[in-house]
Order: C-alpha cells, then sequence, then structure tokens
C-alpha cells in the first residue's frame, strides 16, 4: 500500500527503541516531509528488522545506529549506519548470499542462519529497489537501500 516510508521508519525505530537494551543509542536523522513509497509493510518490516537486528548484533555495547533518509531523484535513499565490527573489505558483496557469514569463528559464537540478508535483498528488489553495504573492518557498516518514490505528476497518464 502507499506509505510515507518516514512516519513508517519511526514507527519501526520506536518499536526497537521500546524493546532493544539501553546500550544501543538509535539516532534519527531523517526529513520532516512525507516521501510516499509502495510497500507492503509486513516485508518492509522484515527488512528493517534484518537490517537492525544485525547492525545491534555485530555492535559492542554502548555503539550508536544512525538512520538517515534522502531524496535521489526519483528515489528514496535510506541509510542504517553502525559502529560495529565491519566486514573486510573482500566480503562486503558476500554478505546478501544465501548462507553467507563473514568471519566463520566470530558469527559462529554470535549465531545466526546468513539468511537475513538474502532474504533482505529479495524483498527490497521486489519492491524495484536496490540494496549495498559499505563497511570498513573495525569501525562500522552502513547498509543503503533505495524503494521507488511515487510520482504523483505521473498519476493518471
Ligand atoms: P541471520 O540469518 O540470523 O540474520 P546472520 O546475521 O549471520 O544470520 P545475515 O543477516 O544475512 O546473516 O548477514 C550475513 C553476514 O554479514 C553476517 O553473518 C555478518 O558476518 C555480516 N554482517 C551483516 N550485517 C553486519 C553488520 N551490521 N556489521 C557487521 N557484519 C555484518
Ligand atoms: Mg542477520
Amino acid at each position: 500500500e502507499q506509505t510515507d516510508f518516514i512516519s513508517f521508519l519511526h514507527q519501526v525505530i520506536d518499536r526497537f527503541e521500546m524493546n532493544a537494551s539501553e546500550k544501543i543509542e538509535l539516532k534519527r536523522d531523517l526529513p520532516n516531509g512525507k516521501y510516499e513509497v509502495w510497500i507492503d509493510k509486513d516485508k518492509m518490516i522484515q527488512v528493517l528488522d534484518n537490517i537492525i537486528s544485525n547492525a545491534i548484533k555485530y555492535s559492542p555495547e554502548g555503539g550508536t545506529i544512525h538512520f538517515k533518509a534522502s531524496k535521489q531523484r526519483n528515489q528514496l535513499l535510506v541509510t542504517v549506519s553502525d559502529q560495529g565490527t565491519g566486514i573486510p573489505y573482500d566480503k562486503v558483496d558476500k554478505i546478501f548470499e544465501r548462507f553467507y557469514r563473514a568471519d566463520k569463528a566470530r558469527s559462529r559464537k554470535i549465531g545466526g542462519t546468513g539468511l537475513g540478508l538474502a532474504i533482505t535483498r529479495e524483498f527490497i528488489e521486489a519492491h524495484h529497489g536496490n540494496i549495498w553495504a559499505k563497511s570498513k573492518e573495525g569501525k562500522g557498516t552502513t547498509i543503503l537501500f533505495t524503494l521507488p518514490l511515487v510520482n504523483k505528476k505521473r498519476r493518471g497518464k
């Protein structure tokens, strides 16, 4: 359904703030205006849950997770940055593959199937968006994704 993604994102972050530990800070750098997108809300909740749980899971206590959103031409760009363990540069592009888990020894302790981001990518692509990651080992990770904005001018054409 057509949804203002900014208020939708606020709701999802609110829920994490209520449940997540006080040791992680969720910082919002979100615009005030409306950014209308066409989404399956259940799938988009899963997308955000996966990205945010990773940011929490692979961050030390006391880290900050930073949310940003902006308009890039006719796309909405959403970024979620953490100050966690990061991912080696030669592995960043693999994290969206099924069952892929960077750093086997460390992630065995942390637990997970390696499916979260594969499903996330599948859902974003089903919404005609793109998803990718930037990361520096030891510094943190940023997950970026786009969604097509509803173009009001084109309606009825
Ligand atoms: P699950 O299926 O339970 O989500 P998972 O978290 O291991 O398991 P993905 O969410 O698909 O699987 O992530 C794949 C791998 O990418 C992770 O195992 C981890 O190595 C790396 N990764 C993902 N997000 C981050 C992040 N924010 N910081 C550091 N590494 C990350
Ligand atoms: Mg995960």
